[in-house]
């Protein structure tokens, strides 16, 4: 995961080292360092913790080539030892690295044969050693045998004493983007760290290194230098503030009828959905539609499975990006592979894509970040508009994926009236109910108190108050390390209901009224063997509110409504349990935003 930054300038490049960093702290956050050049020697700071902690540390440091880093662990506990940079063994070289080194034992059992000795647990820091023991002159040189040897994934900057004005950087895997601006020559993991000084960017590709200083770029690939092309930057210093609220979580949250008001400013014109980006005769050969994905955009293809299901009458399938990867790969005749990422750099769902565009397979992605790797995988691809989304825990995210979900279920069918019209006046309605939905914010507050001190709690519902209840759950666990899950309110009885005993917290989600007798049997199930069930159900719905203990009452919408929007009152609770809590809302604990690691 992690964020990498780099800088060759004619002045001090400290300051934009830490700005770089903040704005990269949302991949990783357990610990961050610095390395500079000052009078032919390497100067390295690291902490344990925030880039906050490394500036104040750091001060002092002054050099007009520079390194950073803020480190997600894979290898390693967080401790200072393991932060990066990390240093060769001779003291001529700091690297940082983000990835995962898969024969990193090996090489260190090789490395430490010959007298090396190791000063972190990382797998990183043989990438610098090797570096080191390859070097007679040439880093560019000594860093392509190095990395030649490598398995797994890395983006890694580098700086040499020998070569006081270059940082040098590999990749293959990890994200890395080198950027031109006026005074300075500039590289990360991400375009927020380069958007405020460069003017020009380029992508640096699988297999390619490159050499770079304060007016000049040298790439190469194979051992030979290579020409590339530097394009103007699209995403120009993206502002991210919170506003009134107290964390960007909450802001996001409330950002919501903002950003299905632009969804559907682009998408519905003259009441007609658009998606002027694809082939209009995308879904002609198409029998099955496969989704992939992580996490939240994994939840969200669930909740688009049902949508979709219903829309198209076609079959659907939802994968985890991990699993995908590594399963029997099938024929893709008659499949529309569509990839959902808010980052659109998610390691998983980025070497799933791979896959499928190996084996010829249509691909569509939906993705939230402009130019990222995703996009560059598959044959379309869709953004969410959702704007930048800093906490952690994706809320707009989230419900900006299930929506162009809805609507490119709608578009695909746009030539059946009957369909069309029904399912647009209700994505038109999203905005307005939202609205309704932030003013459950007092109740999801008292029910937050309610459940602050439990250990567990569950969440019940079927059908797309299942999918909702997915990420209902997803949401409380990740920021309040409640633990909690989700089940298909008919399979409770086939095991899980063994955890339910006197005063369990279970949450029944109940929005279609065709299913809801069934749910309120599954809550009768829970209630029986002592539940105390809180409900989320039609404000019409007397029978739900009848056997539950409280309710959240919500209005009675179409599902394709109910399957974007029924998560806010869910958003709002995982937040206040959080707060209350005191947890840290907007970084939680062992997470990072944006997942590039396996
Ligand atoms: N695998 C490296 C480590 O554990 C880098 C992790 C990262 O990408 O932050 O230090």
């Amino acid at each position: 995961m992690c964020g990498i930054v780099g800088f060759a300038a004619g002045e001090n490049v400290t300051d934009d080292i830490f700005a770089g960093l903040l704005s990269l702290e949302y991949r990783g956050y357990d610990s961050a360092g610095i390395a500079v050049i000052r009078d032919g020697r390497i100067e390295c700071e690291k902490v344990t913790g925030r880039v906050s902690k490394l500036k104040e540390a750091a001060k002092g440091l002054f050099g007009k080539v520079g390194i950073g880093h803020t480190r997600w662990a894979t290898h390693g506990a967080a401790t200072k030892a393991n932060a990066h940079p990390h240093l060769s063994y001779d003291g001529r070289f700091a690297l940082v690295h983000n990835g995962i080194i898969e024969n990193s034992t090996e090489l260190k059992n090789e490395l430490a044969g010959l007298g090396i000795e190791f000063k972190s647990e990382t797998d990183s820091e043989v990438i610098v050693q090797l570096i080191a023991k390859n070097y007679l002159g040439d880093p560019v040189k000594a860093l392509d045998a190095a990395v030649r040897r490598l398995t797994g994934s890395f983006a890694v900057a580098l700086i040499c004493t020998d070569f006081p004005t270059s940082v040098f950087a590999a990749k293959k895997g990890s994200p890395l983007i080198a950027g031109v601006g006026k005074a300075s020559a500039m590289l990360a993991s991400d375009i927020l760290a380069l958007s405020p000084h460069a003017d020009k960017i380029c992508r640096l590709e699988d297999g390619e290194l490159l050499e770079m200083r304060k007016n000049g770029f040298g790439f190469y690939k194979e051992g030979k230098p290579i020409e590339k092309e530097f394009e103007e930057i699209k995403m120009k210093n993206i502002k991210t503030d919170k506003g009134q609220f107290e964390h960007f979580m909450l802001k996001e949250i409330f950002d919501q009828p903002e950003v299905a008001k632009s969804i559907i400013e682009k998408r519905i014109k003259n009441d007609e959905v658009v998606f002027p980006e694809l082939d209009p005769e995308i879904f002609s050969d198409i029998k099955h539609i496969s989704i992939i994905a992580c996490g939240s955009a994994y939840n969200a293809g669930i909740a688009g499975k049902y949508i979709l299901k219903e829309l198209m009458r076609l079959p659907v399938t939802v994968s985890l990006a991990s699993e995908y990867r590594y399963a029997t790969p099938l024929p893709l005749e008659g499949t529309l592979t569509v990839f959902i990422s808010q980052s659109g750099e998610t390691a998983d769902t980025i070497a799933a894509a791979e896959r499928v565009r190996f084996l010829r397979g249509r691909s569509v992605s939906i993705v939230n970040v402009k130019d990222s790797t995703l996009t560059r995988l598959s044959d379309y691809t869709l953004y969410t508009e959702a704007g930048p989304e800093v906490a952690v825990a994706t809320t707009k995210g989230y419900t900006a994926q299930v929506m162009t979900l809805c609507l490119l279920g709608i578009w695909a069918k746009r030539n059946e009236r009957s369909v069309l019209f029904e399912a647009t006046e209700a994505i038109k309605s999203i905005p307005e109910i939202m609205l309704r939905l932030l003013g459950t914010k007092d109740k999801a507050e008292e029910l937050a108190k309610r459940i602050r001190k439990e250990t567990s709690v569950y969440f019940i519902g079927r059908n797309i108050d299942y999918a909702v209840a997915l990420e209902a759950s997803l949401k409380l666990k990740e920021i309040s390390y409640i633990h909690s899950e989700a089940y298909a309110a008919g399979e409770l009885k086939h095991g899980s209901i063994a955890l339910i005993e006197e005063g369990t917290k279970v949450f029944a989600l109940s929005l279609i009224p065709e299913l809801t007798d069934k749910t309120i049997s599954s809550i009768r199930e829970v209630k029986t063997r002592g539940a105390c069930v809180f409900a989320v159900c039609r404000e019409e719905d007397g029978a739900t509110a009848e056997v539950s203990d409280e309710v959240i009452p919500l209005p009675v919408v179409h599902p394709i409504v109910g399957a974007v929007c029924e998560v806010i009152p869910f958003q709002l609770l995982a937040y206040f349990t959080a707060k209350y809590r005191g947890a840290d809302i907007d970084k939680p604990r062992n997470l990072a935003k944006s997942v590039t690691v396996e």
